[in-house]
C-alpha cells in the first residue's frame, strides 16, 4: 500500500509559536520537534500500513505527524491539555479524515471504544494492526502501564481484539529496569510484571537534550508485544501483589519479602510457601527467573485458595499498628517523665 503523505504544513516550531504553547511543568511536557526522532519512533512500532494508531499524549503533534505520513489508516490521539487542540484539529484538516482527536485523560479513557473491530484477530495469531504509540509524562507511563498490563492479562480494552503491540518512552532508568535480566542491579518488580506478559525490548535511548525543554534525564524508548502465553498463568492482582512483596527488600534474601505476605503469626505459611515452590529462601530477589516466581505465585495461590483471607493480608496494617504502638509509647514515656 502506498505511503499516504501530508500536505505542507507549518513545523511544529512554528505551530507552538502560533497558538503559543508553551510547555507546562506540572503537566511534565517535553516536546520532540526534531521530525527525525520521531519518525524513527514511529519506525519502531513496526508495519503500520492499513492500521489503527491510537496515540497518548500528542501534544503540538510531532509525532502525530510522522504516524499519518505511514499508510496507517486511522490515527487516534488522546491529549489531556486543551491548549493543544486547535494545532490537532489543524492537522486532522490537513488528514483528510485519518486523523481523531480526544480531549480527555487518558487514565479515564476507553480505549477498547474506538478500535475498528474489523481489525481483530484471535488472540493465539499474529498481532493485529493496531498499535499504541506515546511519549508520556514520566508520572503517568508507569501507572498507565500497570493498567495496560493488567488489561492485557484480562484481554480487555485494546487487547480484546488481540495481541495489541505498544511503543512507549519511558525514563531511561525505568526502560532499563523494564527490560533487565536476573543477576542485573535493575531487576525489580517491573521486570517480572512486564517480562510475563511480554516480549519486551528496549529499542534506543533519546538524550534529553533532543526534547523541549530538555528534562534532566534521558528516555528509552520500549516496544512490548504480548505473549501468546503469559509466563505466569495466574490472576494479574495475585502477581502483581506477590511480585511487589517479594521485592520488597531487595537486598536482604527474598525470604524477607515474602514474610510480609503473612500475619505475623502465620509463618508456618511462609515456610509452606518456600517448600511447594522449591525456591531458595536465600535467594535474593534480584536473582530470581520468571520461573521462580512461577513458582512462588502458585504456592501462593494454592494457600490462598485454601485459606482466602490471606489474599486481603495487607502487612501495612500491621507497620501501621506498629507505628501507633511505638508513638504512644513514646508519649506515654514523655508524659511519665514530666
Ligand atoms: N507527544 C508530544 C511530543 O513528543 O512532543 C508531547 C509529549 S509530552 C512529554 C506529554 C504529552 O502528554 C503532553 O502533551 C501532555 O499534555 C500529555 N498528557 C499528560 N498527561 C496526560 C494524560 N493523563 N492523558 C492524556 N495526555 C496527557
Amino acid at each position: 500500500m502506498a505511503t499516504r503523505r501530508l500536505p505542507p504544513l507549518p513545523t511544529i516550531q512554528d505551530l507552538i509559536r502560533m497558538y503559543q504553547l508553551s510547555a507546562r511543568k506540572q503537566l511534565s511536557q517535553n516536546f520532540l520537534l526534531d521530525m527525525n526522532i520521531t519518525r524513527k519512533i514511529v519506525k519502531m512500532a513496526g508495519k503500520l500500513e492499513g492500521g489503527f494508531v491510537c496515540e497518548v499524549g500528542p501534544g503540538p503533534g510531532g509525532i502525530t505527524r510522522s504516524l499519518l505520513n505511514t499508510g496507517a489508516n486511522h490515527v487516534a490521539v488522546i491529549e489531556k491539555d486543551r491548549r493543544f487542540m486547535p494545532s490537532l484539529q489543524l492537522l486532522a484538516e490537513a488528514a483528510q479524515g485519518r486523523l481523531s482527536v480526544y480531549q480527555g485523560d487518558v487514565l479515564h479513557f476507553n480505549m477498547g471504544q474506538i478500535i475498528p473491530e474489523e481489525l481483530a484477530k484471535p488472540w493465539d495469531k499474529t498481532p493485529p494492526n493496531i498499535h499504541i504509540i506515546g511519549n508520556l509524562p514520566f508520572s503517568v507511563s508507569t501507572p498507565l502501564l500497570i493498567r495496560w498490563l493488567a488489561a492485557m492479562s484480562s484481554q480487555s480494552g485494546p487487547w480484546k481484539y488481540g495481541r495489541t503491540k505498544l511503543t512507549l518512552t519511558f525514563q531511561k532508568e525505568v526502560a532499563e529496569r523494564m527490560v533487565a535480566r536476573i543477576l542485573t542491579d535493575q531487576r525489580c518488580r517491573l521486570s517480572v510484571m512486564c517480562q510475563y506478559l511480554c516480549d519486551v525490548k528496549l529499542k534506543f535511548v533519546i538524550p534529553g537534550r533532543a526534547f523541549v525543554p530538555a528534562p534532566e534525564v534521558d528516555v528509552g524508548v520500549v516496544h512490548l508485544v504480548p505473549r501468546v502465553t503469559p509466563l505466569i498463568q495466574l490472576p494479574f492482582p495475585l502477581v502483581e501483589k506477590v511480585a511487589r512483596h517479594v521485592f520488597h527488600y531487595r537486598q536482604k534474601y527474598c525470604r524477607r519479602g515474602v514474610e510480609t505476605l503473612f500475619p505475623v503469626h502465620r509463618l508456618d505459611l511462609l515456610e509452606e510457601m518456600f517448600e511447594a515452590s522449591g525456591v531458595d529462601p536465600e535467594s535474593r530477589c534480584f536473582m530470581l527467573s520468571i520461573g521462580e516466581m512461577d513458582r512462588i505465585c502458585h504456592a501462593y495461590n494454592d494457600i490462598c485458595q485454601r485459606e482466602p483471607d490471606i489474599f486481603a493480608y495487607n502487612y501495612r496494617s500491621r507497620e501501621n499498628a506498629a507505628k501507633v504502638r511505638r508513638k504512644t509509647k513514646i508519649l506515654t514515656e514523655m508524659i511519665e517523665e514530666q
